[in-house]
This record gives structure tokens, C-alpha cells and sequence, in this order.
């Protein structure tokens, strides 16, 4: 039994059912015309409660099925997806003086990146389609993810990655079978193309917000947070943002739980962007509806994005939920890698740490009360993007010959107290 009545435009309220059109709303295009996926909440209250969620021992994000657009459950792949750690920190608490933060790390994912959670939805739907190839234009981790779900599905698979893309992410996809297309341009160039050649040749398109099925992969992030937290939502969620499908993916998480009674209150959403390319934090900060396209620049390669694909949602999502968006320098967030490692012992790719960045500046700000309850999201790995973070390091390994006493010449203060 499957519970996906249908999908509704977010801009005209048009509802479609499923099996409609794959992409954006044809009236209002691709950037206004997202469309957000619709439930049969009722039945879905019978199948998850407190009760059947504490007995269910798929520890991975399909515990959360009934709320999920699955409707041929054989064809999801056998990757663990999902149900990451939530990690308490007294070492940040004490760094700000709050007294309960917590690090959701998602790196832990089986492409080491929360991206697994859309692309083990999306596969799903591919299959569920009948396609035999497939495409995706990413910064990275969206298409690495998706290459790993579609080599097992054995799909054909063709990539569109910007010029600027990791050689961590490249290999990853590469290994993983995919044909990956190097675009002359940024990822929104690459974007642009990838959506030209699924249009014209038929090819499932896993791109991200104008796909509607990637947020409700995303969405379970928020579910297995209020879950890890005994069912009291957290007070603050920061979330690093590039196109905003993970944000507002986690906002219709935490409000279909809500809806559903399982939890008693909801979150404020902050949005993390690196300031080089913050075109969601300019638009809220001008309280315009639709974000200017700028030229992203910025480390964090997986949030470098100048036309953010889900910003009707993500700008949504930030007002509903009474949250906001917040920008951070390169600088800032190349100290938080080097904090969060040394803090929470977990090893973020730039975009992964802009999250916490984002939550030090609010912290110093006092925009975070005492007692508020903090979850900060860590998207993707450190390995991958080694160049980046290797910037977040002073340090180099000190050269010494096999001979103790050099040992104890180049580390002198390890003898002194
Ligand atoms: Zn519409």
C-alpha cells in the first residue's frame, strides 16, 4: 500500500497527479513552478506513531516508508541509507554557552553525503518509470550519490559536473560507472545543459528541486532528528544552503511529523551560504519573493550555486518556520572544519562545516538563547574535497629520522609542562 495522492505547484496551487508530468509546473516554469509532493496523511498517521516507529528495526531512512513516494518498494536499492548518528558536543556548548548542541552527521551516508537520501528516492522512481538512462547536473555529491544508486539499478547513467568539480567527486563517479560530461562553466551552466539533454532525449533527470521527489529523500534528516531526540524538536536547525533542497526538504519533514503528532513544536530553520555565493541570503535580506542570479564564488564547492533551484520553497521555508538565512566568509568556514573536527571529532568537506560557521556567528550574536536546543547538520565528508579543507590547516607533518631523540628534538613541548 502506498500513500502519494499527488503533487501541487507551490506558485499556482495546480495539483497533478503522479503520474502526470516528472519536473516543474508547465504554467509557471522551472523556477517558480516546484512542486511539492502530497500525502494521504490520515492513513499515514495508522502506520507511523511512536509506537510502531520504537518496534521497527529497519534502521535506515526507509523506517519512514508511509511517508516516502514509493510505490514499488521491490526497486529500492540495497544501500544503507540514512539513520546517521546525532552526536551531543559539550565542547562547542562551552564554546558559546548553550547548553545542548548537537552535530547531525550526515557524512555518514554511503556516498559520504546526506545526497544518498534523495538518490535512493529517486532510483526508485527511475525504475518505477521504465527509463534506461538517466542524468543529473551536481557540484559533486548529488551526482556521485546518484551514480552509486544507478550502477546498481543498471542504468545508464550521464553526468554534468561544472568545471571546478573535486577530483574526489570525479572519482567517485567514475568508479561508479558513470559518463561524466566536464561543462566549460559553473554548475549553474552545467545545470542548464544537463536539463537540455534530458529534455530532448528522454533521459530521468535526478537535478535537483525541479526532480520533486529529491526533498522528500532529504526530508528525513528532520524525521530521524526528532526521532534521535526522544520526540522533542530542536529549537534551531542550521543547515548549510546551495540551491536549497536539503533546507526546505527538512522544513516538510519536521512539519509533516508535527501534522502528524508526533511532535509538540517545530523548529526555526537557518540557512547557511558562503558569502561569495549568497543570492537566498540577499533575497532575504531585500524581502524579495526570487533571488537575482549572481556569479558564486566561494571553497565550499558544494554550495557554490548563483541561481538556487528550490528558492520558492527554501525562501518559503525560512519565513514559516520564523528562521532566516545567514551568509559566512571562506575564512569562517574553513576555521569551523578545523572546529568541528577538534570538537565533535567529525571530518566535514567546506560545505559540510558552514552550517556550524553559521551557528557561530548567530552564537556570538546572542541570537540563540541559553537554553535552546541546537542541531547543526553536517552535509557531506571532509575526504571529499581534500584540497579544501587541507586550507583549514597550519599546520604540516614534522620530518624526522628514525631516531628517538630527533623525535624529541622537533616536539619539545611534549616534555615540557
Ligand atoms: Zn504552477
Amino acid at each position: 500500500m502506498h500513500t502519494l495522492l499527488g503533487l501541487k505547484c507551490v506558485s499556482c496551487g495546480r495539483e497533478f497527479t503522479p503520474d502526470e508530468i516528472d519536473y516543474t509546473c508547465p504554467a509557471c516554469g522551472p523556477l517558480t513552478g516546484t512542486r511539492e509532493v502530497l500525502y494521504d496523511y490520515r492513513a499515514i498517521s495508522k502506520l507511523l506513531t511512536r509506537k510502531t516507529l520504537a518496534q521497527n528495526r529497519e534502521f535506515s531512512h526507509w523506517r519512514y516508508l508511509p511517508l516516502l513516494p514509493v510505490l514499488q518498494p521491490e526497486k529500492i536499492q540495497p544501500l544503507s541509507v540514512g539513520w546517521t548518528p546525532l552526536y551531543r558536543s559539550p565542547q562547542l556548548e562551552n564554546q558559546w554557552g548553550l547548553e545542548r548542541v548537537w552535530i547531525k552527521d550526515d557524512s555518514r551516508n554511503p556516498t559520504a553525503s546526506l545526497k544518498d537520501r534523495a538518490s535512493s528516492v529517486a532510483v526508485v522512481k527511475a525504475l518505477e518509470k521504465g527509463v534506461g538512462t538517466v542524468t543529473a547536473a551536481s557540484t559533486g555529491n548529488a551526482a556521485s550519490s546518484w551514480s552509486a544508486f544507478t550502477a546498481l539499478a543498471g542504468l545508464k547513467t550521464a553526468i554534468f559536473v561544472p568545471q571546478n568539480a573535486p577530483r574526489p567527486k570525479i572519482a567517485q563517479l567514475l568508479l561508479f560507472g558513470a559518463t561524466v560530461l566536464k561543462v566549460n562553466g559553473n554548475y549553474d551552466d552545467a545545470f542548464d545543459l544537463c536539463c537540455r539533454a534530458a529534455e530532448k532525449w528522454g533521459w530521468y533527470n535526478r537535478s535537483t528541486a525541479i526532480n520533486p521527489y529529491l526533498g522528500e529523500g532529504k526530508k528525513t534528516a528532520a524525521l530521524e532528528i526528532c526521532e534521535q531526540l526522544n520526540w522533542e524538536a530542536p529549537d534551531y536547525v542550521f543547515v548549510s544552503v546551495g540551491d536549497g533542497c536539503i533546507f526546505q526538504g527538512m522544513w516538510k519533514g519536521f512539519k509533516e511529523f508535527y501534522q502528524l503528532g508526533l511532535i509538540e513544536r517545530l523548529p526555526k530553520m537557518i540557512g547557511v551560504q558562503a558569502q561569495g555565493s549568497a543570492p537566498l541570503v540577499r533575497a532575504w535580506e531585500s524581502r524579495a519573493e526570487r533571488c537575482e542570479p549572481l556569479q558564486p564564488r566561494t571553497i565550499a564547492d558544494s554550495i557554490s550555486v548563483g541561481v538556487p533551484r528550490d528558492q520558492v520553497k527554501a525562501l518559503k521555508a525560512a519565513r514559516e518556520s520564523g528562521g532566516r538565512f545567514t551568509a559566512v566568509s571562506d575564512e569562517e568556514i574553513l576555521s569551523a572544519i578545523s572546529l568541528l573536527a577538534r570538537s565533535a571529532g567529525v571530518f566535514a568537506e567546506p560545505a559540510g562545516a558552514a552550517a556550524l560557521a553559521g551557528l557561530k556567528k548567530l552564537a556570538a550574536q546572542g541570537a540563540c538563547g541559553r537554553q535552546d536546543r541546537v542541531v547543526v547538520v553536517v552535509t557531506g565528508h571532509g575526504l571529499k574535497d581534500i584540497d579544501g579543507v587541507m586550507q583549514a590547516v597550519s599546520r604540516q607533518p614534522l620530518q624526522v629520522e628514525n631516531d628517538l631523540e630527533d623525535v624529541a628534538e622537533k616536539i619539545p613541548s611534549f616534555f615540557h609542562c
